[in-house]
């Protein structure tokens, strides 16, 4: 099969390009390269044994996508957005512009190509402030910031588009918290500037990038009084992507799955597993909470198991390891000298 994969440069993309890519199917990626560069499209190639397409464009223009359309495409996996709370809240306008518009002019370029299948990169910030865990599909969606309002924004754009198509396959996949990295340690996350997320920040005060990690309160009525997450292994994500594609290529509608491992995790709890798995120390204070945080969170997976035959394989120790020896080998992640 041959696969258009936007955003395919970038953290999560790049994991699936590798796992689709080992599992025979054409990837193509299509990329702005605005947050992942072009030595991670190479590192893909050396994993996957082979070339990997690349076309640099950006979803807003039409003809950047009509290039990538021109070849032939079976299925659409729409990975490319800005991905940032706290930049959606200074720049609204522009995730509003990236994400919406982007994703209403790929759905033209995809409808003007014939291409009727696509698997669509949501997120548990769709639920909010759900006040039920483990959370369900059938939860209710609410938007908390900007970034989140295009997430439920493009999945109702996805699930209307799809309503109006009978042929259409739309997968919206609502990711907890991934983490980690390929096992090889040659791909993985690689933030501009301060992390904004738990697990980048913790391998940067491993490796004394950084001095010490805040974690965001300690009062939460928690079992340690920590947030607790539901952290998932970027290579189980992927896995499950390429699932997501089989159940598009043979199936009709638009539906919305969780995924994640379905067990939740506090901030310290991750800390420990972190240094007993790996040895590495990370110095920790406990301040204030951070805003807009939810005192736990995690997902019930068992649609996912149904629909897509697709379960979490990897525990948080797993997580943890792979996570710091990326971190060791690529000490400034992609930024190489
Ligand atoms: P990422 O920033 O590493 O990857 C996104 C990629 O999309 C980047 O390579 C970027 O250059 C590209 N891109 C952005 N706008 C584009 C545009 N207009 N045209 C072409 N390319 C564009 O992010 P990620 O962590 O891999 O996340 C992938 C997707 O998953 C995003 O949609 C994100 O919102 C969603 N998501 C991520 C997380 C997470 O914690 N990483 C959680 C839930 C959902
Ligand atoms: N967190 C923290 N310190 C940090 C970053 C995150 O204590 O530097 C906590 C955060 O409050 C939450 C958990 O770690 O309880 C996961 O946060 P992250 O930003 O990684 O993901 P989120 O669940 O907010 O999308």
């Amino acid at each position: 099969m041959k696969i258009l994969v936007c955003g395919g440069a970038g953290y999560i993309g790049s994991h699936t390009c590798v796992a689709l890519g080992q599992l025979g199917h054409e990837v193509v990626v299509f990329d702005n390269l605005s947050n992942s560069t072009r030595v991670a499209i190479d590192r893909m190639a050396e994993l996957v044994g082979r070339p990997v397409a690349f076309i640099q464009g950006d979803i807003r223009e039409r003809r950047d996508l009509a290039r990538a359309f021109a070849g032939g495409v079976d299925c659409v996996i729409h990975f490319a957005a800005l991905k940032s709370v706290g930049e959606s809240c200074s720049r609204p306008l522009t995730y509003f512009d990236n994400n919406i518009s982007g994703t209403i002019t790929l759905l033209q370029a995809m409808e003007a190509a014939q291409v009727s299948r696509m698997v669509f990169s949501s997120s548990a910030t769709v639920y909010g402030n759900s006040e039920q865990v483990p959370v369900t599909e059938s939860a209710p969606l609410q938007a908390t910031n900007p970034y989140g309002r295009t997430k439920l924004i493009m999945e109702e754009l996805i699930r209307d588009y799809s309503a109006s198509q009978p042929g259409f396959s739309g997968v919206l996949l609502r990711y907890f918290n991934p983490v980690g990295a390929h096992p090889s340690g040659r791909i993985g996350e690689s933030p501009t500037g301060t992390p904004a997320n738990l697990m980048p920040y913790v391998t940067q005060v491993a490796i004394k990038r950084r001095e010490q990690l805040q974690v965001f309160g300690g009062d939460y009525p928690t079992r340690d009084g920590t947030g607790v997450r539901d952290y998932v292994h970027v290579v189980d994500l992927a896995e499950a992507h390429a699932s997501a594609v089989r159940w598009a290529m043979t199936q009709q509608g638009c539906i919305a799955l969780n995924l994640g491992t379905g067990c939740g995790y506090s901030v310290l709890e991750l800390i420990r597993t972190f240094e007993r798995t790996t040895g590495a120390r990370v110095p920790y204070r406990i301040v204030e909470r951070r805003p807009g945080d939810v005192a736990e969170l995690w997902a019930d997976v068992s649609m996912a198991r149904e629909v897509l035959g697709w379960q979490a394989r990897h525990g948080l120790e797993r997580m943890c390891e792979d996570a710091w020896r990326w971190q060791l080998n690529n000490p400034d992640g992609y930024q190489v000298a």
